[in-house]
């Protein structure tokens, strides 16, 4: 039989590691009384990051050890998820993540996880921000609570530097915010396109300024810019300064973002960054069809070759809480087992993570071929999986997905790849990607969870039910398939507000969403 420790109060030692988790516990328990509960945060840096032990003994202190980072955070999320109304089980237990690098990746301008905001985007690579300068801050650090609080550990922010919302404080503010609550902010950069280092402003590490002052040093750009994603179609950039790009074969340009990173990373507490040279057009002129013998993708490994050993060289050093910077490098989509064409990556250096993407009929094809002999084949030691599959990029920005990202998490694990990224940029108030996102946290934490397990805690609680789950889903996958006609979609509306009428509470407002977009497809639907 399990003994209990009664809490009526909590006296933090150590609290210096980790001043929010100490919040935590203060804020739940009371801080100090005469009975008050020693709890002593210890950092153990050999944790992985994410790694915590809780240790509730019969008396004396209470002890939380996790990594430098992240692991206290979620430690005393641990210890407060015990507590039961008889008191504090005593035992002790460890966790660490299956996955551990798991990420968000976001653009700025349609990121949208306070939903009041004017000015909501929706898709684009290259926009403008459409919404006033605090909305940013206030998105951004509802992702962090999510992901502090789902123990996701990093969040890639393309447009993370921009005048139109505060360009270096409000970037310097979130990432305070995010380091605190155990998530990285991990600044997405395009070297020789994509803006540059600083994204959009009036800056020396803004890609435009620098190319005005040099236009000798452009890339000479294919006459259509973008890309083919086949769920998505074709997609065309416009012709703006967003999309102008730089020359990778020509010094001034690696010289140049050299110093932008390390101006970045002087000025920014960041956790690391996300690495990529542009993905809409490799550079025609003489010297890099020369150097590349021409590239057959909207991208170029020989571009990859040439800048990443300089500049992984000028990013290699500790981030926030000392421990050292999480980078990862993009190597574009649907090209994992084309290692033919991975080939002049091999000698790029290999402590930072290779990050690889997925469409989805792509996943679907070929998921049967990741295996661990194949991941052991791959260039570097440290590979990631990422995906489109779920965001707008294949048609499915509020798409029922959870499935998908759990096999993505299972078999990335059981392959030997060390994380997954995945698209967060609408908020988990839709219920469709709230979902999406708690299998996402759960099965790259444990690719090993059951799906049964998954079901029963996470998503049947949400809908009233295991049947009434079932019923969303459905109701969901009704909305995403562009033949559902109007009656369909109207019975959907009938049986969602019948839940609303049944329920109350966060139950009820899911329900409360599916009726309002089944009416409003319905109404488009004609
Ligand atoms: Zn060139």
């Amino acid at each position: 039989m399990s003994s209990y420790r009664q809490v009526s109060g909590v006296r933090v030692l150590d609290a210096e590691h980790a001043p929010y988790a100490a919040g935590l516990l203060r804020e739940a328990w009371g801080d100090g009384g005469p009975d008050a509960v020693p709890v002593r945060l210890v950092v153990d840096p050999a944790l992985p990051e994410g790694g915590h032990r809780v240790d509730v003994p019969e008396t004396g202190e209470v002890r939380l050890t996790g990594d430098p980072f992240a692991g206290l955070v979620y430690a005393a999320r641990d210890l407060l998820a015990r507590a039961t109304p008889a008191g504090l089980p005593v035992g002790a237990s460890a966790a660490a993540p299956g996955l551990p690098l798991r990420t968000l990746w976001t653009w700025d301008h349609s990121t949208n996880w306070d939903t009041r905001q004017l000015g909501q985007q929706e898709i684009g690579a290259l926009n403008p921000y459409g919404k006033s300068a605090d909305a940013f801050g206030a998105d951004y650090r509802r992702l962090v609570d999510f992901c502090s609080r789902e123990r996701i550990g990093g969040i890639v922010v393309y447009g993370l530097l921009r005048d139109a919302h505060g360009g270096v404080e409000a970037a310097r503010d979130l990432c305070e915010y995010a380091n605190a609550r155990g998530v990285r902010i991990i600044a997405g950069v395009g070297i020789n396109a994509y803006g540059g280092i600083y994204f959009d402003g009036r800056h020396r590490y803004n890609l435009a300024t620098w190319l005005h002052h040099r236009p000798d040093l452009a890339a000479e750009l294919p006459k259509k810019v973008g890309f083919d994603i086949d769920e998505f179609g074709d997609l065309h950039f416009p012709a703006s300064d967003y999309m102008m790009a730089a020359c990778p074969s020509r010094p001034e340009n690696l010289a140049w973002h050299r110093d932008a990173i390390d101006w970045l990373l002087d000025t920014l507490p960041v956790g690391g960054i996300n690495f990529e040279t542009g993905d809409y057009g490799s550079c025609a002129c003489a010297r890099c069809a020369d150097r590349a013998g021409g590239e057959r993708t909207s991208w170029s490994y020989e571009a990859m070759r040439s800048v990443y050993p300089t500049l992984l060289e000028t990013a290699r050093r500790p981030g926030p809480a000392g421990v050292p910077l999480r980078h990862l490098v993009e190597v574009y989509w649907d090209n994992i087992f084309d290692l033919d064409a991975q080939k002049p990556l091999a000698d790029l250096p290999d402590d930072v993570a290779y990050q690889y993407c997925v469409n989805r009929a792509f996943w679907y094809d070929q998921r049967d071929r990741l295996t661990a002999e194949h991941v052991g084949r791959l260039p570097h030691t440290t590979n990631v999986l990422r995906t489109h599959a779920g965001s707008q990029w294949n048609r499915q920005r509020h798409s029922w997905v959870p499935e998908m990202y759990a096999d993505m998490a299972t078999r990335s694990g059981a392959a030997g790849m060390r994380g997954l990224t995945i698209f967060a940029e609408p908020s988990a108030y839709h219920p469709t990607n709230e979902i999406s996102y708690l299998a996402y946290a759960r099965f790259s934490w444990n690719p090993e969870l059951p799906w049964a397990d998954f079901w029963r805690d996470d998503v049947a609680p949400r809908f009233g039910g295991s049947a009434e789950a079932e019923a969303f889903r459905d109701g969901a996958a009704l909305l995403d398939d562009p033949a559902t006609d109007a009656a369909a979609l109207t019975a959907v509306r009938g049986d969602a507000l019948a839940m609303v009428a049944a329920t109350g509470g966060e139950v009820q407002r899911r329900w409360l969403w599916l009726a309002e977009r089944a009416a409003r497809y319905a109404h488009s639907a004609g």
